[in-house]
């Protein structure tokens, strides 16, 4: 191997992009060079576009991340867009290994009639609405409806409840975008109706976040005793596991709590599934639901199964929340059925012949699909970096041009990206954070791009 450090490029700046950063650069064998590239002039993905404004906690990770971008071997480069401004052939002659890091960035669709009305969303438009994502900004969901019904029962889903269920004297102190603080002030929703298609004992919220429901201000959460009854099945798998255990006692004492007069209600429906949005004037106007019952398949999974059984919700917003999807990017493989990168141990695979593709890993969302919480990402990106380690000692190394003139910062200007650094970043977020103090917020985001750019030039 010759001297020179081994230069690595990581296409998205979210916490899997971190933590494959913080892992290469805490190796010994091998001397680094990581470059990260993200869409936007912000990093950490996720993390601040994700990341529900009212867990500030979950955002402190943050502070590790930007001590791993102030290593000297990491740099930045935000505002550069993969696919649209550069793709492979820019990056290869510049760097031995390319990861990517870049995701989940659509989501599953319910493939139900009425799924294109307007007041039909899926949760990851209205998280990154309320997260300020510059693409989203406009997004202007119609709060003006007193019902809405949320699809799935995973944490994203306990998310979207949960901020439509705040008021916003229990928001304001959050990072939420000013547009969203705004609308959901004037926002007339009473009824937040969360339903899962499958039991209580297999929804896949986790226990503080199902728990935080019944501390609500401005809600009560409410559960009908009749969804809480288990089959053999369902007890038997409760009752050996804790978390599920624990879950269900959580619904129980909803379900014996009642409403208690608060102004709004999230109310968690199980064992029924979206059958059809209604709509009016091309907008949602109500949305059918059909009952149903669990069947085991050979391997002991529980599925749902349609009793033939409908009930009408009286809704005017319907959000999806089943599940993120990966969206493909040009000459990088991609399975359409799972949508996400095929690969084995996060080295990416060409999907014709099985083999790993040289010199190309995945790490993250963009890996293993979206599952998982922020830390699941470190043990995963962990195990990328072993392989790419592994990789290097038989992996032929490109002659790298480093000569003014031809180096990855000429190459990037020559496609017009015009790429903020981490210091620029920096003046960005203490601008942000400025902003916040002053109304005891944590931030006020900046939700356009030019803005962000302005500010990172001071
Ligand atoms: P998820 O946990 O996989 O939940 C998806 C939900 O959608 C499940 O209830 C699933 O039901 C349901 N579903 C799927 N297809 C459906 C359909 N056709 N009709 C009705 N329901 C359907 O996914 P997620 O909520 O998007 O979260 C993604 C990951 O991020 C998870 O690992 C989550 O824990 C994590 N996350 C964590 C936090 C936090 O820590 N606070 C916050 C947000 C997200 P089935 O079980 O029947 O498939």
């Amino acid at each position: 191997m010759s001297d020179r450090a081994v230069r690595i490029a990581v296409v998205g700046a979210g916490p899997s992009a971190f933590y494959a950063a913080a892992a290469l650069v805490k190796q010994e064998d091998v001397a680094v060079r990581v470059d990260l590239f993200d869409r936007l002039p912000a990093p950490y993905g996720l993390v601040r576009y994700g990341v529900a404004p009212d867990h500030q906690n979950i955002k402190a990770v943050t502070r590790a991340y930007a001590r791993t971008a102030e290593d000297e071997r990491v740099r930045f480069f935000g505002g550069v867009d993969f696919g649209a401004q550069i793709d492979l052939a820019t990056l290869r002659p510049h760097y031995d290994m390319v990861v990517f890091a870049v995701g989940a960035q659509s989501d599953r669709a319910l493939g139900v009639p009425g799924e294109d009305l307007r007041g039909s969303l899926s949760a990851t438009e209205f998280v990154a609405w309320y997260n300020g994502h510059p693409d989203r900004r406009d997004l202007a969901p119609d709060l003006d409806v007193e019902g809405v019904a949320v699809i799935g029962v995973g944490n994203v889903a306990m998310d979207v409840a949960r901020i439509l269920a705040k008021s916003v004297d229990e928001l304001r102190g959050t990072d939420i975008a000013d547009h969203a603080l705004e609308a959901l002030a004037r926002s007339r929703v009473e009824r937040i109706h969360v339903l899962g298609r499958r039991g209580p004992a297999q929804a896949k919220f986790t226990t503080p976040e199902i728990r935080e429901f019944g501390t609500l201000e401005h809600a009560d959460a409410i559960v009908d005793p009749a969804d809480l009854e288990l089959d053999a099945h369902s007890r038997a798998s409760i009752e050996h596991d804790r978390v599920s255990q624990t879950n269900y006692e959580i619904l129980q004492s909803y379900a014996e709590r009642g409403a208690t007069g608060k102004p709004r209600q999230v109310r968690f429906g199980f064992l029924r599934s979206p059958a059809e949005i209604h709509g009016r004037d091309g907008r949602v106007a109500g949305l059918r639901v059909e009952k149903n019952r669990l069947v085991s398949s050979a391997d002991g999974y529980l599925n749902a199964e349609g009793t033939g059984e409908f009930e009408e919700l009286d809704v005017g917003m319907v959000l999806r929340s089943v599940g993120y999807r990966g969206v493909p990017l040009p000459g990088v493989p991609f399975d359409e059925r799972r949508g996400r990168i095929p690969n084995d141990h996060g080295r990416v695979l060409n999907p014709e012949t099985g083999e790993p593709v040289p010199g190309m890993y995945v790490v993250g969302w963009a890996k293993r699909g979206p599952s998982g919480v922020i830390g699941t990402n470190k043990k995963d990106a962990e195990e990328t970096v072993a392989w790419m380690l592994r990789d290097l000692r038989h992996l032929r190394r490109a002659g790298i041009d480093d000569r003014p003139g031809h180096r990855i910062e000429d190459a990037l200007r020559e496609a017009g990206c015009d790429a903020v650094t981490f210091d620029e970043w920096r003046a960005i977020d203490a601008a942000e954070v400025a902003a916040g103090e002053a109304e005891g917020r944590p931030r006020r985001k900046f939700v356009d791009v030019a803005e962000m750019r302005a500010a990172a030039r001071g």
